[in-house]
């Protein structure tokens, strides 16, 4: 059955017309970015070349263009993800941005003895900063576990919460492997002992629609860039009581009420947490994205991803010595995988020089790594926009590097 007209899908997306080392580009490293549809690329060349001005300060027509322009994408984002209020919605410049503006945020909410727990499907940038925010508290990291499948053990996390477990980092979508975590489970053991619960969503937004308020979650973080948007803008979601609590990330203009040097204070969300200029262009064409998200169906994407998933999945374990890393039953557009004995930058080279981009390497997430025992994998991410025909010149060019390389 066919889902979605890719074909007129792929016409949205000139990059994909490009040769890469004289074959037709095959592009299957979307969980490390997405590519840009002309309808994007659009509303960046027509805010540049209309109203390219800064927001929130002008009273002149151009700046009420771009001030217009930007809340209105704030308010696609909501809507976009069911959140309660426009103000709940702050920009950032991704999700390590977002993470980290919370985890700055925590340090005075933690005293010694408190728990922070992590899953052990994180990438680096949801790792990282909390071991910091230990450092700067005295608060203990814990790790839900995982399992062969690559699932998270949630009863070792559900035995050992209570009254000082005091906030919750999991992503919604591991880029390693492409798990879904059950988060459902994950906010409501989490709210049972009064912990707050940090969703990253980098890699869930692009697939699924999370919808904030039907979830509870405390905070939510999506980039762009993995959402057929530019790089360098993102958003933090976070319950407006949370976000009132939290103290400022940064100090600059924008973030104010009034200034003078013996007292400053702060203006209200979403303002506090956005000093200085702002990626404006960014925010409005992440805005542009949503829409075309929206024009090809969130539902249909979902769906045609899930099939393609299944294709891909089925065609990649009929090559001889191919392991796939990750089977867990509830996971989306990500396969990971090795060739028995040979290294996985050997494999992404030769796909490579055959015009196949996928990514190689411990994906940002050398605990997973770890537990597999190996250096790396070869990853090969979907979007909506890729094709059958595209997973079979994937397959064959494994097949081709299988037979060079043993
Ligand atoms: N979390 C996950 C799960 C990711 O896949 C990524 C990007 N690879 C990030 C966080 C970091 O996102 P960004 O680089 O856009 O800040």
């Amino acid at each position: 059955e066919v889902l979605l007209d890719i074909e007129q899908i792929r016409k949205d997306f000139p990059i994909l017309h490009r040769k890469v080392n004289g074959q037709p580009l095959v592009y299957l490293d979307n969980a490390a970015t997405s590519q840009t549809p002309q309808q994007v690329i659009d509303a960046i060349t027509d805010y540049y070349s209309r109203y390219n001005a800064n927001i929130h300060r002008g009273v002149h027509s151009l700046s009420q263009e771009a001030t217009d322009a930007y809340e209105q994408a704030r308010r696609k984002i909501q809507g976009h993800f069911n959140a309660a209020h426009p103000e709940e919605i702050i920009f950032t410049s991704g999700t390590t941005h977002a993470i980290n503006l919370v985890a700055q945020g925590f340090t005075t909410f933690l005293s010694p003895g408190d728990e922070i727990w992590v899953s052990a499907l994180e990438h680096h940038s949801n790792i990282v900063p909390w071991q910091m925010l230990c450092e700067r508290s005295g608060a203990k990291l814990r790790v839900i576990p995982m399992n062969e499948n690559g699932e998270l053990e949630l009863d070792v996390f559900k035995s050992n919460v209570g009254p000082q477990t005091k906030l919750v980092f999991v992503n919604h979508v591991s880029n390693a492997l492409g798990t879904i975590n059950p988060i459902e489970a994950i906010i409501e053991t989490a709210h049972a002992v009064g912990a707050a619960v940090l969703v990253d969503g980098a890699q869930a937004a692009p697939h699924i629609v999370a919808d904030f308020q039907a979830l509870d979650v405390d905070f939510y973080t999506v980039s762009a860039h993995k959402m057929c948007g530019p790089t360098g803008v993102g958003v933090l979601y976070g319950k407006k009581d949370w976000l009132e609590k939290l103290p400022p990330y940064q100090g600059g203009g924008e973030m104010i009420a009034t200034v003078s040097f013996e007292e400053t204070t702060y203006a209200g969300l979403p303002h506090k947490f956005e000093a200085g200029t702002p990626n404006i262009c960014g925010g409005i064409a992440f805005g542009a994205a949503l829409d075309y998200l929206h024009g090809i169906g969130m539902q249909a994407i979902q769906e045609y991803e899930e099939e393609l998933l299944q294709y891909a999945t089925e065609k990649l374990l009929a090559i001889p010595g191919l392991k796939i890393y990750g089977e867990a039953p509830e996971k989306t557009s990500v396969i990971s995988f090795n060739l028995e004995g040979i290294h996985p930058y050997d494999v992404g080279t030769l796909l490579d020089q055959m015009g196949i981009a996928v990514r190689t390497g411990h994906h940002c997430a050398q605990p997973i790594m770890d537990f597999y025992k190996i250096p790396g994998t070869v990853r090969a991410s979907f979007c909506f926009y890729n094709t059958q025909e595209e997973v079979d010149r994937l397959t064959a060019g494994i097949d081709k590097a299988r037979q060079m390389l043993s």
